[in-house]
């Protein structure tokens, strides 16, 4: 069990190119194992006229085709359980997490004993980055089912914190054991954690007084990264709160935040990172926005091999106030949420971060998205606070002006409702509203 401020020093804080070094040789042997056990991946790198032994530097990899969400859904089930992916026979997979499906058909992901192990290995070295040890007590309050979040609680325990398999109990019971067993550590959604914490006060329970926690991680969206979202969970809960970021793909959590909250370290010993532009898919220099696409560098199940993830964002290579040379992500939003208006790429992020940092307002809000005469707009609704005596179309006018500040364009129509209208949500919150008729998707 490591005393200090690391998990793992050595690996934290080693110089980037013994990183580089270790990620060439895992890369290397990934490559190699994927070619020779995964029909999907012979097919591809033979047709792109790659054989393992030509991946002499990190940058060979451009030279392998990508795969996404519909590679997944295409070779699952074709030729096997696992599919055309999976690299390692079934009676080696202990375990599968299977995604909600929720844009179409569940994609599964495996995992050996030893991807397993690993992946938890990891969650423990993320916690401990958040400052979890094993004095603290720990509530992980996210769903079990099927879920790839559910295992990072083996992370913790692994860690050794107490901890307390919560799951989505419902909330007054979840409210009961915060106030019984005073954890210190949760782990939720954000639309979860602030609601959550509304709810407490509702009961009587003030979370900043009343209760102890005093970290909260929060993953599945962008709030944890959006400094207003975050700030306004950390001052109702008297807590600190730390964005995690995770991929059922991959693991459970891939990336947190530490102490500096400037972009979310990666696992970049099993994960090596690109940036592509979205629409050639060229790679793009560290620092600049585009489509996060990555590869595992271990997983042995299902090799992941340039999988374009659909996340915009960038990376940060430069070392961290922390200490830590692992990379950071700055995720700022999905593919499929970003819209374009009047040539501007609009994302539904930096429509929160204005929301969340006005005031008079709940920091609730909906985004709607139509497209009358093929000109797409966007509406967006926000509650006026309870004790708030500004008019709504005053309210409404200082919206639009700083939507159009931030987002570059302002909005069709600020529509201000009272206080309660619009339904909170308990996991992942439903924002943005797309009427658009046409196809869009680039
Ligand atoms: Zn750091």
């Amino acid at each position: 069990m490591p005393k200090g401020k690391y998990w793992d020093k050595e690996l934290e804080t080693m110089p980037r190119e013994h990183l580089e070094e270790l990620q060439l040789r895992s890369l290397r042997d990934e490559i190699k194992f994927a070619y020779e056990n995964a029909p999907y991946y012979r097919r591809t790198f033979d047709a792109a006229g790659v054989r393992p032994d030509d991946i002499k530097t990190l940058r060979d990899i451009e030279r392998l085709p990508f795969i996404d969400k519909k590679t997944q859904r295409d070779t699952q089930g074709v030729g096997s359980f696992l599919g055309e992916l999976a690299a390692a026979p079934e009676e080696d997979v202990v375990f599968v997490s299977t995604s909600s499906g929720s844009t179409g058909v569940p994609t599964m992901s495996p995992f050996t004993r030893a991807d397993f192990d690993e992946w938890q290995n990891v969650e423990s070295r993320l916690f401990w980055q958040a400052g979890m040890r094993p004095s603290d007590r720990y509530i992980h309050a996210l769903n079990f089912s099927l879920y790839v979040g559910g295992p990072d609680v083996i992370g913790a325990q692994n860690l050794g914190a107490l901890c307390i398999w919560g799951g989505t109990l419902p909330s007054e019971r979840l409210i009961f054991i915060l106030k019984t067993y005073q954890p210190t550590f949760i782990w939720t959604s954000p639309s979860y954690a602030w609601y959550l914490g509304e709810t407490c006060r509702k009961s009587g329970v003030d979370p900043k007084t009343d209760l102890s926690i005093r970290k909260i991680l929060v993953a599945g969206e962008m709030g944890g990264s959006i400094d207003a979202t975050r700030n306004a969970i950390a001052e109702l809960w008297g807590a600190e709160v730390y964005d995690f970021y995770g991929l059922s793909d991959i693991f459970g959590a891939c990336a947190a935040h530490c102490e500096f909250h400037d972009g979310l370290h990666i696992a970049e010993d099993h994960i090596l990172v690109e940036t592509v532009d979205l629409r050639t898919g060229e790679v793009i220099a560290p620092g600049e926005r585009g489509e996060l696409v990555y590869t595992t560098l271990r997983k042995r199940a299902r090799p992941i091999i340039r999988f374009r993830t659909g996340d915009i964002g960038y990376v940060t290579k430069e070392k961290c106030p922390c200490g830590r040379t692992l990379a950071r992500i700055h995720v700022d939003g999905r593919k499929d949420d970003m819209f374009i208006v009047s040539a501007v790429n609009v994302y539904p992020s930096d429509i929160e971060y204005v929301i969340r940092g006005l005031s008079g307002v709940t920091g609730e809000y909906q985004i709607r998205i139509t497209d009358r005469d093929f000109t797409n707009r966007y509406e967006v609704t926000i509650e006026k606070s309870g004790d708030s005596a500004e008019s709504d179309a005053a309210l409404a006018e200082r919206a639009s002006n700083a939507l159009k500040a931030r987002v570059g364009v302002k909005p069709a129509k600020v529509i201000v409702l009272p206080d309660g209208s619009i339904e909170r949500s308990t996991h992942k919150a439903k924002r943005v509203i797309d009427e658009r008729k046409s196809d869009y998707s680039i």
